[in-house]
């Protein structure tokens, strides 16, 4: 209160930080009560309270105050976090936690100490290549042939990796980190509109997503598929493009609004009746366009109508008469939520509604299934230490589990969790909700 009245009084000097009356309000709303706490996977495993969200607010607050400095050590702790919001998911005084670190992280980027700015590469490909499906294409196929040619496991061999050049050594971090995968072709390459065999129940806008589309096809194929099996038109508009998570992540904010004004554009052609995505990240973003161009008089209205019919892929399905498409399958399943199913969206219930209804199957809830597995967008690249302790403690509890399959229901954790999987030859198939349905389906 004292700090609110200060602040009306001219008595808190606007910091390096620049935030707006509203936007430093936000910060008081923080009680420092701490039930926050444990909630966090970055304060769960270093137990320091400047890595926890309480302690991150505490830290944007001084930086605001003007009262600490930004150092390495101090950015370190801010960009730890993973955006996962399981603490806004927790916090009993509503604090918008998410929205206050897009927000810092958006400025710190303009003041030239974006997250990004002592790993170049990393920051061309997030900037330039990652959102734009034919680079990224052709930095896998880049990727592929050098590993076909024997250049990286040759470059491997070296163990003191020092002697490198930094340019080569952080594209080493990042090869690591991107899957094997081939050129595929789909059934839907190339078209607009996509008929369902029965009647028609609804028609369903349908984001391909960056990382989804070059390296995980079968996923969006699966999701497909199975649309169309329950009667939906399914429709991918050509125009679209990334959803715009990962910039907003890491600070990039203008970029971020620019792609959700070019899927605004793409998919309101269409007069859909939803707007679908299999990415939890994906859906999580475009729900919040809203929020992100609320300032933008020409897009505000336009950005609100849209937000208002994104639907997470598995929200959609469980909505739709799923039962009857289903056969047994005789498997032992686990599931792991997504962050931005669970905490962003408050999606709990739908995936493991979907799963146990399928015939035969024996579903075994995963110990601290709600806990991020370290994968969190580009976090891990850029936090590969505690991006692999995460994932060694998810791996523990799918283990306990001695499930045959582990499910999830976002690309981007498919991806971590087939990466720890295969590094620790464990006798698990990792599957996208999708996929598992379009099994069960026979589609
Ligand atoms: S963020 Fe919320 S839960 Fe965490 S300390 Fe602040 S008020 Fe408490
Ligand atoms: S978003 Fe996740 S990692 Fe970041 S402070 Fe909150 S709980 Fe911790």
């Amino acid at each position: 209160m004292q700090q609110r009245e200060a602040r009306k009084a001219g008595n808190v000097s606007d910091g390096l930080l620049k935030f707006s009356d509203a936007e430093f309000e936000l910060l008081l709303d923080c009680v420092r009560c701490g039930f926050c706490l444990v909630s966090c996977p970055v304060f769960t495993q270093t137990f320091d309270e400047v890595d926890s969200p309480r302690g991150r607010i505490h830290l944007l607050r001084a930086l605001a105050e003007r009262r600490i400095s930004i150092t390495q050590t101090l950015l370190n702790h801010l960009y730890s976090c993973l955006a996962c919001r399981a603490c806004q998911a927790t916090c009993p005084s509503g604090v918008r936690y998410a929205f206050i670190t897009e927000l810092a992280r958006a400025e710190l980027e303009r003041k030239g100490f974006g997250v990004t700015k002592r790993n170049k590469l990393l920051r061309l490909l997030i900037r330039h290549v990652f959102p734009y499906r034919k680079r990224f294409e052709l930095l896998i196929r880049f990727v592929e042939a050098c590993r076909k040619a024997g250049l990286i496991s040759m470059v491997k061999r070296f163990e003191n990796f020092s002697i490198f050049p930094k340019a080569l050594r952080e594209w080493l971090q990042i090869e690591e980190m991107l899957p094997s995968t081939r050129a595929k072709r789909a059934f839907y390459d190339g078209r607009t509109v996509i008929k369902p065999r029965q009647k028609q129940r609804m028609k369903v806008g349908f984001l391909l997503g960056c990382a989804s589309e070059v390296l995980l096809k079968d996923v969006n194929e699966a999701s497909i598929k199975v649309l169309l099996e329950l009667g939906c038109e399914v429709i991918i508009p050509e125009e679209q493009t990334c959803c715009g998570a990962i910039a907003m992540h890491t600070g990039f904010d203008e970029d971020a609004k620019r792609f959700a004004k070019r899927n605004i554009e793409a998919f309101e052609r269409y007069d859909v009746d939803a707007i679908v995505s299999n990415a939890a990240g994906c859906s999580t973003a475009m729900k919040e366009y809203a929020q992100w161009l609320n300032d933008d008089e020409a897009f505000k209205e336009r950005a609100k109508k849209f937000s208002q019919l994104v639907y997470d892929w598995t929200e959609i399905v469980a909505q739709l008469p799923f039962y009857e498409h289903m056969k047994p399958l005789p498997l032992r399943v686990t599931y792991d939520d997504p962050c931005h199913l669970l905490h962003a969206q408050g999606i709990r219930e739908e995936p493991r509604k979907l799963i146990r209804a399928i015939p035969s199957i024996e579903f075994v809830e995963l110990p601290e299934a709600e806990m991020c597995c370290g994968g969190a967008g580009v976090h891990g690249m850029l936090f590969r230490e505690l991006s692999m302790e995460l994932l060694e403690r998810k791996l523990k509890n799918i283990k306990e589990t001695c499930a045959q399959v582990v499910v999830t229901a976002n690309t981007g954790c498919k991806l971590q969790l087939q990466y720890g999987i295969k590094k620790h030859g464990l006798n698990v198939r990792v599957m996208h909700i999708a996929e598992l349905l379009a099994l069960s389906f026979g589609v």
